[in-house]
């Protein structure tokens, strides 16, 4: 039997599958370290559990319309006003299972086959795989690190083709915790509107930010980029929801009516309980937000002090988010146990054969010399797997 040659094209996700294994490990009795993950440990609040509870108990427990409850987009229209500066119209949002399914529904809103998309790197692993998903050509742009890898106006000029059709942006960046100022958005929006462009903008992270960055919405600068971009949001990181599966688009009403009706098809409505849950997230109190956040600096901080200290690695500060993404040049051509450390694919097997500890090398993020450290897990696993790595480096020849 032939197989479609697309879907073998598609790489399994390996955030999930490092995720999945130290989990494991640690089910097996192993005292695994887990810095993979990019799930917030904490427990989703319990008054946005309770809204599930309450919806489940009053037989809330049907189809819903396939692109989302009224009251939710009322909701989410609500949000992105209040805190993106951002107008926007139910009919606008379209609620999806989790941000992933929100993005491959975009791309397959707006690609024919062979439009490239810009994806600056480093990148979350997902992008590529999201446009090749939906026949597109993934056209990553790669950021250098005397540039808090973030890319420039020149770099993004020099990708550009008559194929080109959209830009990705990430901000707060997974995995580099940096974010684009409003300056370099807008030069980023001025780029995408006189070249034709779409813009789709990832904020899921925008709520995660420690210092006095703020996070802006390159939708909100005027009425021609408004045009031209999708927001693309959701309640996993922010409200630690990542089990529930609720992200969502904002978009102009006709790209939001195609991605509704391929939705209709594909999944139909996502899970009615966690859209009441969302709801309560969304409309509800914030303050439980701001306890997460408070814990994220604590760790974000211990873990940068720690790194900076270490001898061949390096970070940059982060700035939202809850990642470090760690610089391994120096490491590499050392041996470990007389075996050569390559690249990032093969520090992370031998510091988890070796010293049990799980990290993500960068490789699928388009960077196989860094790797990724998560810091949405709890203070003493993060002390104790720092511990590790610190021991494992100076085991280096
Ligand atoms: N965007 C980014 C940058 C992410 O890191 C993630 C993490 N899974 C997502 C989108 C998707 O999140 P979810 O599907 O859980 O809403
Ligand atoms: N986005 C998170 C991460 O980068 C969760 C895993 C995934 O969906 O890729 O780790």
């Amino acid at each position: 039997m032939i197989l479609s040659s697309k879907a073998l094209d598609i790489k399994p996700s390996s955030t999930l599958a490092i995720t999945a294994k130290a989990k494991q490990m640690k089910a097996d009795g192993i005292d695994v370290v887990g810095f993979g993950a990019g799930e917030p440990d904490f427990d989703t609040p319990d008054h946005i559990k309770e809204a599930a509870i309450k919806a489940m108990n009053e037989g809330f427990t049907k189809y819903t319309p396939a692109s989302g409850i009224l009251p939710l987009k009322e909701a989410i229209c609500k949000k992105l006003q209040d805190d993106n500066n951002v107008s926007y119209k139910p009919n606008q949002i379209v609620v999806s299972n989790g941000a992933k399914h929100s993005l491959t529904n975009t791309f397959m809103a707006i690609l024919n086959p062979s439009d490239e998309v810009i994806i600056p790197g480093p990148f979350w692993l997902s992008y590529v795989q999201m446009v090749k998903i939906a026949d597109g050509v993934p056209v990553v742009v790669k950021a250098s690190k005397e540039n808090n890898y973030k890319v420039t106006i020149d770099e993004l000029k020099k990708a550009l083709t008559d194929k080109t059709k959209a830009i990705l942006i990430n901000s707060p960046s997974n995995p580099t915790g940096m974010i684009y100022t409003e300056e370099e958005l807008r030069a980023i929006a001025d780029f995408a509107v006189s070249n034709d462009l779409f813009v789709v903008a990832d904020e899921i992270y925008e709520k995660l930010i420690y210092g006095d960055e703020k996070h802006v919405s390159i939708a909100s600068f005027n009425e021609e980029i408004y045009k031209r971009t999708i927001i693309i949001n959701g309640v996993s990181k922010t409200y630690a929801m990542t089990g529930w599966r609720i992200g969502y688009a904002a978009a102009p009403a006709e790209i939001a009516k195609i991605m509704g009706n391929v939705q209709s098809h594909a999944s139909s409505n996502p899970n009615s309980l966690a859209q009441k849950a969302a709801l309560a997230a969304i409309s509800g109190s914030q303050e439980c937000v701001d306890v997460m956040k408070t814990e994220f600096n604590k760790r974000r901080n211990y873990m940068y002090d720690r790194i900076s200290k270490m001898s061949y690695i390096s970070a940059i500060k982060p700035q939202g988010a809850f990642y470090l993404f760690v610089d391994l040049a120096d490491v590499l051509g050392k041996t470990y146990n007389n075996e050569v450390i390559e690249d990032a694919n093969v520090f992370a097997k031998l510091l988890l054969d070796n010293e049990s500890v799980a990290v993500v090398p960068c490789t699928d993020f388009g960077y196989n010399t860094h790797f990724r450290l998560s810091y949405a897990i709890a203070m003493e696993n993060i002390e104790k797997g720092l511990d590790r790595i610190e021991r494992f480096l100076e085991n280096l020849k």
